[in-house]
C-alpha cells in the first residue's frame, strides 16, 4: 500500500465512519484503517444511538433516514435513571427512587433526564458499525481492515504527512484519528500525555438472550418498545459510576461503568482491611522475622 489520499482516517468506529463518509461524499479521496476484520467487531457501548442533534451533529443529519435503514433494536420511549441503595443486609434487597421526565425532581429542574433527543435506539455495535462503514464506502471511500496505524510518519518539521501500518506505509494530506480514547496516535501528534487513572472509565458490559416476549413482560415494554434504564447510588459501594440495562430486540445488555482512580482507592481500601484481618495471626507467625 504505497498510494496517496487526501484524508486518511483511522478507525471504523461510529467517528471515523461517520467523518469518511462526509468527506467520500463531498468528493474527497478518503481511507479508512480499521484494525479489525470488520468495523464492528471491536468495538463496545452500551448500545444506545442518540439519533438526533447532540450539540449541533447527530446522526439524522448524516443519514435522515437511518431510522428505517439502520440495523436499530428497539426505540427509546423513555429514559429512566434509578437511584439506588446498598443492599439490605441479609435479604439481599434494594431500595430505590426512579427519575424519569415525569418524574417530580425532573419537572422542578432538581435533575435532568434531558439527554433523549426524540430519536434514540439501542443498537449493537458489531451490526451498527459495519452498517455505517459500509455507507461511506459506498459514498466512494476505501476501507482497508485489518490494518492497525502503528504510528505516524513526519517531515522533519514534525508535519504529519501519514501513517506506518502493518500493511506499509500510507501518505496522506491530512490524518485523522478516529481510533478511540485509547489513541497512541494523539501522543505521537503530542496533542494529548498518558491518560491517567482520574481521566479514565472502565466499562464491562454483558448481552444476555432472553427473548423479545421475557424482556418486554419484565420490563413492562409494549411489543417493540425500548427503554433505557440506569443505576446510580450506595450500591456502587463508594466507586464512581453507574450500571445500566438496555433492552434489545431479544438480549439484554447490562453492564457497568466505573471511573478507573475510584476503582482504584476502592479496591486498595478493602485490600487494607484484608491486611488488618491478617495482623493479629501474622503477629504470631511472624514473630522475630526478618523481611528477606
Ligand atoms: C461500557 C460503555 C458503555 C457506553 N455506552 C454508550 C452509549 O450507550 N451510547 C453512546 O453514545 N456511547 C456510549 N459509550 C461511549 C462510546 O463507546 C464511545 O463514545 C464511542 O465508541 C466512540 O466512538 P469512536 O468512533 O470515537 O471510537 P471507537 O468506537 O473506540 O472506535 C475506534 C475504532 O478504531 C479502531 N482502531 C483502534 N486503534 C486502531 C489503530 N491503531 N489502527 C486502526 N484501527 C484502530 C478500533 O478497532 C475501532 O473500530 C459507552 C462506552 C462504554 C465503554
Amino acid at each position: 500500500m504505497n498510494r496517496e489520499f487526501d484524508v486518511l482516517v483511522v478507525g471504523a468506529g461510529p467517528s471515523g465512519s461517520a467523518c469518511a463518509l462526509h468527506l467520500a461524499r463531498n468528493g474527497v479521496n478518503v481511507i479508512i484503517l480499521e484494525t479489525g476484520r470488520v468495523p464492528g467487531e471491536k468495538n463496545a457501548s452500551g448500545g444506545i444511538v442518540y439519533g438526533s442533534d447532540v450539540g449541533g451533529f447527530g446522526l439524522k443529519r448524516l443519514v435522515p433516514d437511518f431510522e428505517t435503514t439502520a440495523p436499530l433494536e428497539r426505540k427509546i420511549s423513555s429514559h429512566e435513571v434509578h437511584i439506588l441503595s446498598a443492599p439490605d443486609e441479609g435479604k439481599g434487597t434494594y431500595r430505590y427512587y426512579t427519575l424519569s421526565r415525569k418524574s417530580l425532581a425532573s419537572r422542578f429542574g432538581l435533575f435532568s433526564v434531558e439527554f433523549e433527543t426524540g430519536h434514540d435506539y439501542t443498537i449493537l455495535r458489531s451490526q451498527f458499525d459495519s452498517w455505517l462503514a459500509n455507507l461511506a464506502v459506498e459514498a466512494g471511500a476505501a476501507l482497508s481492515t485489518e490494518t492497525t496505524a502503528l504510528d505516524l510518519l513526519k517531515e522533519d518539521d514534525g508535519s504529519v504527512i501519514g501513517v506506518s501500518t502493518t500493511k506499509g506505509e500510507l501518505r496522506a494530506k491530512l490524518v485523522v484519528d478516529c481510533s478511540g480514547v485509547t489513541s497512541t496516535l494523539v501522543e505521537s501528534a503530542g496533542l494529548r500525555g498518558t491518560l491517567v487513572p482520574r481521566q479514565l472509565y472502565h466499562g464491562i458490559k454483558h448481552v444476555y438472550r432472553l427473548g423479545a416476549e421475557k424482556i418486554e413482560e419484565r420490563l413492562r415494554l409494549r411489543a417493540g418498545e425500548g427503554k433505557a434504564l440506569t443505576y446510580l447510588g450506595e450500591f456502587m459501594l463508594g466507586i464512581n459510576g453507574n450500571a445500566f440495562i438496555y433492552p434489545n430486540r431479544d438480549t439484554l445488555s447490562v453492564g457497568v461503568v466505573a471511573s478507573m482512580d475510584s476503582m482504584i482507592r476502592a479496591t486498595t481500601e478493602r485490600f487494607d482491611r484484608v491486611g488488618k484481618l491478617l495482623d493479629a495471626p501474622l503477629t504470631t507467625f511472624l514473630k522475630g522475622s526478618r523481611a528477606s
